[in-house]
């Protein structure tokens, strides 16, 4: 089966063909700046990455362009748009009605609206992705894959907020957690890589990218995770702030004459290791500035590591006990110094890293020694093979029930 895996911004458009019986990625590519002056990279498998600008002024015309690129006589990777067999579509927030991936009805997608209110941000364009490809493939089977899934096992010890319990009830506040296609890859990856099921593992997987977030996978099954009610609680980001004080929100906008909209603003763009170092939310800058011995991006540098090791020890108790770290995504595939900074604070769990394993970018291997009671394992995230595994279980299910459906009408 051929899926078209979407990925919606605000203002952007990610995607991919995944062949899923031989998991091979056929193409890629992505739509930036739409409504602005549109840039659009195209990639089929094995030939050089095609770059060029087009205007687009809606997610509509990026769609129709991605089709028009991927059924180009000379380098489309499919004769017509009839071979996409369905479409996998990233979404974010599935409140607490979807614990699973799920075929886009249209009732379906009239719940996910009623979640834009938890996600503002983040919702609204998944679902103007969704919408123009249902134009422009209407007779195509489409499937969401929520970032918020994998966490609906959470205890509800660990997703209600001490907060008036009337809040949750009404409005649904409570932590959702997110990254969730990513966390629960990654997890089952790691798994395998160990020769053990799932279920017989305490897992700690740390996704750490430009937002990062950690969570707790004990037999398969999330039961605690860092991001909460938006993707800006938990971990010291890129620009987000993390957990801080609530206060320090009214604080800073009676200080600074600004609204909440103004305060909230710098707490989700110009906070995390940019407000503190003032430099940049790129690990890579901050590591070329912290070696030249600049104390503010050492700072951030430490301080993200600080509240990495914060969460990592506090799922290790809420799970009593680890048996895999799993580090993945920009930050934890790639930054070797960071790993070596987290890893050193947990000697006690009689755990340390092979310095050599350890030497790698972006690359799937067990980097803690052979003797360590606890693995470190490296994974490269994927949450397009993720979606597009999702979308054609669903659909190829789908198919069948159809099928006998017909069969049992005659
Ligand atoms: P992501 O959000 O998963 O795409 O991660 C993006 C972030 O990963 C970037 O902002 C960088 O901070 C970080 N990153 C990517 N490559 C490297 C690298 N080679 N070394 C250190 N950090 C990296």
């Amino acid at each position: 089966m051929k899926v078209l895996v979407i990925n919606c911004g605000s203002s952007s458009l990610k995607y991919q063909v995944i062949d899923s019986d031989t998991e091979h990625v056929l193409a890629k590519g992505l739509c930036e700046r739409i409504g602005i002056d549109g840039k659009m990279t195209y990639q089929p498998a094995g030939k050089d990455k095609i770059k060029y600008d087009s205007p687009m002024p809606a997610h509509r015309q990026a769609v129709e362009l991605v089709l028009k690129q991927l059924t180009d006589p000379e380098t489309g990777v499919l004769s017509s748009v009839d071979e996409i067999d369905a479409v996998g579509h990233r979404m974010v927030h599935g409140g607490e009605k979807f614990a699973c991936s799920t075929l886009l009805t249209d009732e379906v997608l009239k719940t996910v609206e009623s979640f834009n209110d938890l996600a503002p941000l983040h919702n609204p364009p998944t679902l103007v992705g969704v919408e123009a490809c249902k134009e422009l493939m209407p007779s195509v089977p489409m499937v969401g894959v929520f970032d918020t899934a994998f966490h609906q096992t959470m205890p509800p010890e660990a997703y209600i907020y001490g907060l008036p319990y009337e809040y949750y009830e009404k409005y649904g506040v409570r932590r959702y957690g997110f990254h969730g296609t990513s966390h629960r890859y990654v997890s089952r990856r790691a798994a395998d890589i160990l020769g053990k099921k799932p279920e017989d593992l305490k897992i700690v997987v740390c996704h750490l990218g430009n937002g990062s977030s950690i969570s707790a996978v004990d037999g398969g099954k999330c039961v605690e995770t860092s991001m909460g009610l938006t993707p800006l609680e938990g971990l010291i980001m890129g620009t987000r702030s993390g957990d801080i004080d609530p206060t320090c929100i009214e604080f800073i906008a009676h200080k600074e004459n600004l609204s909440l909209e103004e305060v909230m603003n710098i707490v989700n763009k110009k906070s995390g290791v940019l407000g503190i170092s003032g430099i940049s939310s790129d690990f890579r800058d901050l590591d070329e500035a912290a070696k030249n011995g600049n104390a503010r991006a050492t700072l951030a540098l430490k301080s993200f590591c600080h509240s990495v090791v914060k969460y990592i020890g506090s799922f290790v108790a809420v799970m009593n006990g680890v048996d895999a770290i799993v580090f993945t995504a920009g930050i934890g595939e790639n930054d070797d110094i960071i790993r070596s900074a987290i890893i050193d604070h947990f000697g006690y769990l009689n755990t340390k890293l092979d310095p050599a394993a350890n030497q790698m970018h972006g690359e799937e291997r067990i980097i803690s020694t052979p003797d360590s009671a606890v693995s470190v394992i490296c994974i490269p995230t994927n949450e397009e093979l993720a979606i597009c595994r999702d979308t054609a279980e669903i659909v190829t299910k789908k198919l069948v029930e159809d099928a006998v459906k017909e069969v049992l009408s005659k």
